[in-house]
């Protein structure tokens, strides 16, 4: 068995990220900038905006985080966002989930759409998961671009074989099973009310697992030399973090496999600034305008 761990890919898009945006700095006159907004008080998430400024700190982009406390309310943000949106110094925005409340704020949209598609470093506009469900995205959901990158690093061979993701979520399942029909992958998306899973999952070439379910995926959800990619993230009460998939046994079965940690998650952390800089490059400085099209030779 085969362990396939996230920062080798890391490192080796790094340098390429690093040069996009220097040209982006000499372009604006200033870092591109990120903004982030925090709210409450949920402990992982402090984490996981600590890990993304100090990796953007370390590629040269100002990530500006503004902290709400959790009696903030949705109409406070929403107003937050909107200025953000508008202001021309922010380049990338991303609301970190979960929420401590429902986003809900009059004459505002539903929360996918706070973020403008322009500065939406999460891909988390419907625009955006449009356009990947017509073959061609600007930018894919971070989780799902650094699994595919990951695939592409390790020569795993898509076209044609059997793709099964558990979990259908806006962030990562529904964009990883279209990602992965975009490459011809046959794909199998299975969710909450799937019936007979190990049935389905069993089947697959590639198994990505995006369940939220700790140790969901045994050994019988696995095809003997498939390849496994676990999403999941769940602290151990005795410290340190576990995956949906249970690594002891499927690790015996699977030919390849991501670890939990030092898989998917230094991969999601990257992306985020990747998006980052295809949409500051999308951007006229002078106007403000991004192109959000693609253009045809
Ligand atoms: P989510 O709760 O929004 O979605 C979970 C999806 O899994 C849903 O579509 C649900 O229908 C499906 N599901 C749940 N239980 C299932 C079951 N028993 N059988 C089949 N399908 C089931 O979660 P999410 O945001 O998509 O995240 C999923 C997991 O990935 C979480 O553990 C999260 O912490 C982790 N995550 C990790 C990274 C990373 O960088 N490694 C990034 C994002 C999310």
């Amino acid at each position: 068995m085969k362990w396939l761990p996230g920062q080798p890919v890391v490192d080796a898009r790094t340098p390429a990220l690093k040069a996009r945006l220097e040209r982006a700095r000499a372009r604006l006159g200033r870092a591109p900038k990120l903004r982030v907004f925090l709210v409450g008080e949920d402990p992982a998430s402090h984490i996981y905006v600590e890990m993304k400024r100090k990796r953007g700190i370390a590629l040269g982009v100002e990530v500006e985080v503004v902290r709400l406390s959790s009696g903030s309310t949705a109409p406070t943000l929403w107003s937050l966002i909107t200025q953000a949106n508008q202001d021309p110094s922010v380049d990338g925005i991303l609301i970190q989930r979960p929420l401590p409340f429902a986003a809900e704020a009059p004459g505002a949209p539903g929360l996918q759409e706070w973020v403008s598609a322009s500065k939406d470093v999460d891909a988390f506009h419907p625009f955006h998961l449009g356009r990947l469900g017509q073959g061609e995205p600007q930018i894919t959901a971070c989780t799902p671009a650094g699994i595919m990158a990951l695939l592409d690093h390790y020569e795993i061979e898509l076209e044609g074989r059997l793709a099964c993701v558990v979990g259908r979520s806006p962030l990562v399942g529904q964009p990883m099973g279209l990602a992965l029909l975009n490459r011809s992958a046959t794909l199998i998306q299975c969710h909450r009310k799937t019936e007979r899973l190990s049935a389905l999952t069993r089947q697959a070439d590639l198994l990505v697992v995006a369940a939220g379910s700790r140790g969901l995926i045994t050994a019988q959800h696995v095809k003997p030399g498939a390849v496994v990619v676990d999403v999941g993230i769940h602290k151990k009460s005795q410290g340190g973090i576990t995956g949906d998939v249970l690594a002891d046994e499927v690790s015996k079965i699977a030919a390849q496999m991501t670890p939990v940690p030092g898989g998917v998650g230094p991969l999601t952390v990257h992306f985020l600034f990747e998006n980052l800089v295809t949409l500051t490059e999308a951007r006229d400085p002078i106007s403000g305008v991004t192109r959000l099209y693609t253009e045809r030779a």
